[in-house]
């Protein structure tokens, strides 16, 4: 069976440039897969035609940093819950992260686990990263041969006992096996050294901004730009937050080192100025910073310093969040939005004069080319699975809980206005997300090319 689905609006790849453009025209899709792109508009005999007018048609979004955290924190988020958002937000590949479930991705035995949890349960298709924490080097081999996509380490306390960090040693040790083996490694990248906060009260966003400085993202990344470069290993930096880093890499990528790095919308999008005291759930490590450097950020990214965008949705029990004290020493950092990430992002660029194509760019081109997963190019090109989005960039909306299908509400988006609207989703040619009805679960793991 031919589907074939029609729009004025369809995201093209273009030869001459490396940022698709809007084309009319038909997609057709076989066996879960595009078998040809014609910029005619009347479709050739297809069993199913979807028509969807000015509805723009694009690459489903790649989302390479989220915490399901299941097994073990069900009650933070889950499998069934995270890729159902995944679906409505139009991300059609996301990547576990090895931390927040129990236990944490270090042995082969505990991605078991979360292979056995994620069959028959995941809306859409996902893989997953693991993790490089002390005592598990004998892992890593066995987790590549098993089918973790890489690797995550943290240079500083990652919030949760279970997947202590990592010193530069451990993080030397491993790069060799990685880097025979061509999987990147993943890294927090924060350095501990001494602060002086002079906001002292723990309510106040200020002084936990104050608390997480940028010279700790700086410190980190040149230690891990330099056990790269003698390692000849591939790193990635994960949710780049401090805009004073960008020269260093620029450097680095100049001399030929084999990093990539990400942001992610809320780094993007919001700015201290605006969190009010109190407003924990805009907690997060590193910190959302100020308007300049978020303006830094927006820099490197076109300029190509920052390679794309994922959400690092990292969700938890409302409680964790201290929304009832307001404590920020305390109170679990993560942001959950991974269902809104198009929406937040889209709705930022309206201001910049930045276009879908920008978009496709940075959140399925970029982080799927970094992904390397068999069939996921985040392209609309033939030979790629039909992993689509179907939007209307006009519309708005008001975020409302009743339209939130993350395990919880809690969000700094909530009772914002944005642009954007997904109506459909298709993973490999099946309707997965329709109109805010669902259809699976039918995702499937990822495997590498
Ligand atoms: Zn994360």
């Amino acid at each position: 069976m031919r589907i074939a689905i029609r729009s004025r609006c369809l995201l093209l790849p273009d030869e001459s440039k490396k940022i698709p453009s809007l084309k009319a025209g038909c997609i057709y899709i076989e066996k879960g897969k595009i078998v040809k792109i014609s910029t005619e508009t009347v479709p050739e005999p297809a069993e199913t035609v979807i028509d969807v007018g000015d509805d723009v048609v694009m690459p489903g979004l790649c989302d390479t940093h989220v915490h399901m955290n299941e097994p073990g924190r069900t009650d933070w988020e889950g499998i069934e819950t995270a890729t159902r958002a995944a679906a409505a937000g139009g991300i059609t590949t996301l990547v576990d992260m090895p931390l927040n479930s129990i236990p944490p991705t270090t042995t082969v035995e505990a991605l078991e686990l979360k292979r056995a949890s994620a069959r028959n349960t995941a809306y859409v298709d996902y893989g997953f990263w693991g993790g490089v924490i002390p005592g598990n080097l004998k892992d890593i081999e066995p987790l590549i041969k098993a089918g973790v996509l890489g690797f995550k380490a943290f240079m500083i306390d990652s919030g949760v006992t279970e997947f202590p960090m990592a010193s530069s040693e451990i993080i030397r040790e491993s790069l060799p096996i990685l880097a025979s083996h061509k999987v990147p490694l993943l890294v927090h990248a924060e350095l501990e050294s001494p602060v002086d906060i002079k906001d002292q009260s723990a309510k106040s966003y200020n002084h936990f901004l104050e608390s997480r400085p940028q010279r700790w993202e700086v410190d980190a990344i040149r230690e891990i730009i330099s056990l790269s470069k003698e390692m000849k290993a591939p790193v990635h930096i994960v949710h780049l937050s401090a805009s004073e880093a960008l020269p260093e890499i620029e450097k680095a990528k100049e001399e030929g080192v084999q990093i990539t790095v990400e942001t992610c919308p809320h780094y993007l999008t919001l700015k201290s100025e605006d969190i009010e005291d109190g407003a924990t759930h805009f907690k997060c490590a590193p910190p959302i910073r100020e308007n300049e450097n978020r303006e830094g950020l927006w820099n490197g990214l076109q300029q190509g310093i920052i390679d794309f965008i994922v959400s690092d949705h990292s969700p938890c029990t409302p409680q964790l969040k201290n929304r009832e004290t307001g404590n920020f020493e305390t109170a679990w950092g993560g942001i959950a939005g991974l269902q809104f990430s198009l929406p937040v992002i889209w709705t930022e660029m309206q201001k910049r004069g930045l276009t879908v194509g920008h978009l496709s760019y940075w959140m399925s081109d970029r982080p799927a080319g970094f992904l390397k997963a068999t069939g996921k190019t985040g392209k609309i090109e033939v030979g790629a699975d039909a992993d689509l989005v179907v939007w209307d960039p006009k519309a708005q909306f008001t975020l409302t809980e009743k339209e939130i299908f993350h395990r919880h509400k809690v969000t700094p988006y909530l009772a914002k206005r944005f642009q954007g609207v997904v109506k459909k989703t298709l993973v490999r040619g099946e309707l997965v997300f329709d109109s805010g009805k669902f259809r699976g679960p039918m995702g499937r793991e990822v495997t590498q090319t």
